[in-house]
């Protein structure tokens, strides 16, 4: 069961504008319900909404209460998988994916532009190469965009000019995006939330599903109501273990930020006076960025499933003075976790458990683009488009026996194979 409140984050203390919808009560009809309120619900309610749907979202806590308002707010271009996808369907995946890899960000812009969501969206984020493979994944990157007309600034760096612009020695070189960016994820989800009210959607908070009964419509249960709808979208990723189906598919990866105190501008000015997110291309990885009134946002993996803000404090602030050696003693503000959903073969899954109850999840790490992408996917889908949606769909999930029952042991391996890999 979700608590009713939202995990105590950086981004908790600074939203601004809350959600307090009510809980769902009653017999309810809707053309299409949605389980879950992170952004892969909201965008799939707010694409719905805008071409006419009466939608219903039912959220187990708050708006954006799971990973979409804890995350590193950082937009990366891609889709975690394309590989597996383009063998898969054996087709070349830049032919597959040229429109796909950034339609996230187009509609993250658009949504903000259109609806005046108040996100701190900014442009600007830096792949860091920690070994020479990096730096050859990156150049690769870089020529494929250079060769797509990519339309923003791109840039390989060395490692002095790395250093110039995010003032630490660790890294070996770097790519830099104008194209990729940050924003504030929770403003972000609740701004897309209330766009979609506008637009005639109905959200129900505190208000945690307990069953799907099936059928020609499909009946969505809580505690003290029910929504009848046509279709169904299951949009609770690595929080949701209502269906059997859908259990074992994807690993429940726990990754953690912490948020210092307000830095002064002598200092942003030589760690950052790009303001761009930062992160480097491992498993268990680093990702940092300032935040809209100065901290630095320093997040990562550990091999931890707790919530003590104390122990993710300590942990962090050892991973941030590897790079920072001068932070050593800042004041840290704010430490909190969440949980993301990785399948065993990266691909985002999207598909479905009965004709009218779709699902969509597993980004690794990668979905506040993805999960605009995915909205627009199952908005086409309940429409009776299926291209896209059978791009993903067609990969079938690949279940990891006892994931669901031995999920810490089982994450725990897999988090220590991975660091292994990066490490090679
Ligand atoms: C610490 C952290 C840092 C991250 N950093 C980045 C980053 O910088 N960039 C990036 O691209 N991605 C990042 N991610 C990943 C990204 O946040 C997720 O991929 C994305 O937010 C997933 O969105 P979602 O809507 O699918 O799931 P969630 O946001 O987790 O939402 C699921 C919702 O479903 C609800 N729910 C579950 N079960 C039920 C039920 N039975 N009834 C009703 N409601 C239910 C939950 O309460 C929850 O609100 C990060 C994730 C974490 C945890």
């Amino acid at each position: 069961m979700q608590p009713q409140s939202h995990t105590g984050s950086y981004y908790a203390a600074t939203a601004g504008d809350t959600t307090d919808f009510a809980p769902l009560l009653g017999e309810q009809h809707a053309d299409v319900c949605v389980i879950g309120a992170g952004f892969t619900g909201i965008s799939t309610a707010l694409h719905l909404a805008e071409r006419g749907y009466n939608v219903h979202v039912v959220e187990a806590s708050r708006v954006g209460w799971g990973a979409s308002g804890r995350n590193g707010g950082q937009i990366i271009g891609g889709i975690a998988g394309e590989k597996n996808i383009a063998k898969h369907h054996g087709k070349d995946v830049d032919d597959l994916f040229s429109e796909l890899r950034w339609a996230g960000h187009d509609i993250i812009r658009q949504r903000v532009k259109q609806y005046g969501i108040q996100c701190d969206l900014k442009p600007g984020y830096l792949d860091v190469a920690i070994k020479q493979r990096h730096l050859r994944e990156f150049a690769a990157d870089h020529e494929r965009l250079v060769k797509a007309d990519f339309p923003h600034e791109i840039k390989i760096l060395t490692k002095n000019e790395t250093r110039d612009l995010i003032g630490t020695d660790a890294y070996i070189g770097a790519h830099l995006n104008m194209g990729n960016g940050h924003l504030h994820p929770l403003k972000m989800c609740v701004g897309e939330a209330r766009a979609a009210v506008s637009q005639g959607a109905t959200i129900y908070e505190q208000s945690p599903v307990t069953r799907i009964e099936h059928g020609h419509k499909a009946r969505v249960v809580t505690e003290h109501g029910a929504v009848t709808a046509d279709f169904v979208v299951i949009a609770g990723n690595a929080y949701h273990n209502l269906e059997r189906k859908l259990r074992g598919v994807m690993f429940p990866v726990r990754s953690f930020i912490i948020a210092t105190e307000p830095l002064p501008e002598a200092t942003t000015s030589r760690i950052n006076p790009r303001d761009v997110a930062v992160c480097d291309p491992n498993f268990v990885l680093k990702y940092f960025r300032l935040s809209a009134d100065k901290r630095l946002l320093f997040g990562g993996r550990i091999n931890y499933f707790g919530e003590d803000p104390a122990f993710i404090r300590q942990k962090l602030r050892q991973k941030m003075t590897t790079i920072y050696p001068e932070f050593a003693n800042i004041r840290i503000d704010y430490a909190w976790g969440g949980t993301i959903g990785v399948p065993v073969t990266r691909v985002p899954q999207l598909g479905r458990i009965a004709p009218n109850v779709f699902y969509c999840q597993g980004y690794s790490g990668h979905g506040v683009n993805v999960t605009h992408l995915a909205g627009r996917i199952m908005a086409d889908a309940v429409a009776g488009t299926l291209e896209q949606f059978d791009l993903f769909a067609d990969v079938k999930p690949f279940i990891v026996p006892g994931a669901y029952l031995f999920t810490k042991p089982m994450v725990a391996l897999g988090v220590l194979y991975y660091q292994i890999k990066d490490r090679l």
